[in-house]
């Protein structure tokens, strides 16, 4: 039995070891396992809860590699598949002059992409309390199908259901259907964790209480943003707040956003009802939830790459002290 199940894509990305260049010209990268939905799952066990990953990686060097991460991190893969027809999915990533990341994927079909219905682990889902997913796996099918089905059964079950989409516009046909897709993957979800510009993008402003009240009319109850080294804002029907951020030298940005829906979502379980449906918390609660969020994604700029920065309990409880 677990905490969590997290679904989606789990990937190997290729970051250029020089930063300010391109893609065409960067020379020489770094292999390290990424994907935000296994991201969440590594920063959930090393906070100290049970959770299971729900994907697929091809059955190779790279994809018996990322199943080696997830379970050196004590993340159960019981619903991690492995495909012998397609590969894992691949990013190439660099940091461009102007501070953008060029990113260029490898997903012609990738085995992520292959995750079907029958993929899904059925007890797994059902006994845990949170699902949580992201819109990469909603791109296309079987994948789509896949994580509805899972959906499907984390509603009947009750679970609290989490969705980042992390917008990756490279990945669909266009704009629109990006926009449209995203937002309507929104309608399975109870708690939704966007960053500011992926509010933009989805409600066409920067204003949090407007944007955030747009999303709760997709059927969310909570709509979280995340604000960068500023911190956070949540919003409900019946509380809204900002939780300043921490200051600190970030070294690499990669999963702050994931360790902060780790944060987030540990935070969260501590007001699960056993055989309950989940119940928000209030205003108190909710900030305190967002500080622990703050901090671990702080925690996870200060080292290079998303999983090595991912903190423990203990190093989240020694930075809020
Ligand atoms: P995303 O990676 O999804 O774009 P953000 O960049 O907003 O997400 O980061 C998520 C969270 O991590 C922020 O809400 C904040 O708490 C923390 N964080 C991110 N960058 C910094 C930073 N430079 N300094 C301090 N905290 C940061």
């Amino acid at each position: 039995m677990v905490d969590v199940v997290c679904l989606g894509e789990l990937l190997i990305d290729f970051v250029s070891l020089e930063s300010g260049v391109s893609l065409e010209q960067a020379p020489s990268f770094q292999k390290a396992p990424g994907g935000a939905p296994a991201n969440v799952a590594v920063g959930l066990a090393k906070l100290g809860h049970e959770v299971g990953f729900v994907g697929k990686v091809g059955d190779e060097s790279f994809g018996h590699f990322l199943a080696n991460v997830l379970q050196e991190n004590g993340v159960d893969i019981s619903g991690l598949a492995f495909d012998s027809e397609t590969r894992t999915m691949l990013a190439f990533v660099s940091l461009t002059s102007e501070g953008e990341r060029d990113f260029m994927f490898y997903r012609h079909p990738s085995a992520d992409m292959r995750l079907t219905p029958d993929d899904i682990p059925k007890d797994l889902i059902q006994q845990a309390t949170i699902f949580h997913y992201g819109s990469i796996s909603l791109i296309s099918e079987p994948g789509r199908s896949a994580t509805c089905h899972a959906l499907d059964l984390a509603r009947e079950s009750s679970l609290l259901i989490s969705y980042d989409p992390n917008l990756r516009l490279g990945l669909w046909a266009s704009q629109e259907r990006a926009k449209q897709e995203i937002l309507a993957g929104m309608r399975s979800a109870n708690l939704v964790k966007i960053n500011d510009d992926e509010l933009e993008f989805l409600t066409g402003t920067r204003k949090l209480e407007d944007g955030a009240k747009q999303l709760l009319t997709f059927g969310p109850k909570l709509i979280v943003i995340t604000l960068g080294s500023q911190g956070s804002f949540f919003y409900t029907d019946t509380a809204a707040g900002h939780v300043p951020g921490n200051a600190l030298r970030a070294v690499d940005t990669t999963g702050a956003g994931d360790g902060f829906v780790a944060g987030l979502l540990s935070g969260l379980l501590a007001y699960s009802k056993p055989g309950e449906a989940y119940v928000f918390p209030g205003k108190t609660e909710l900030e305190a939830c967002c500080r622990v969020a703050n901090a671990v994604g702080a925690l996870a700029t200060t080292k290079r790459g998303a999983i090595p920065a991912l903190p423990t309990r203990r190093q989240v409880e020694d930075f809020l002290n």
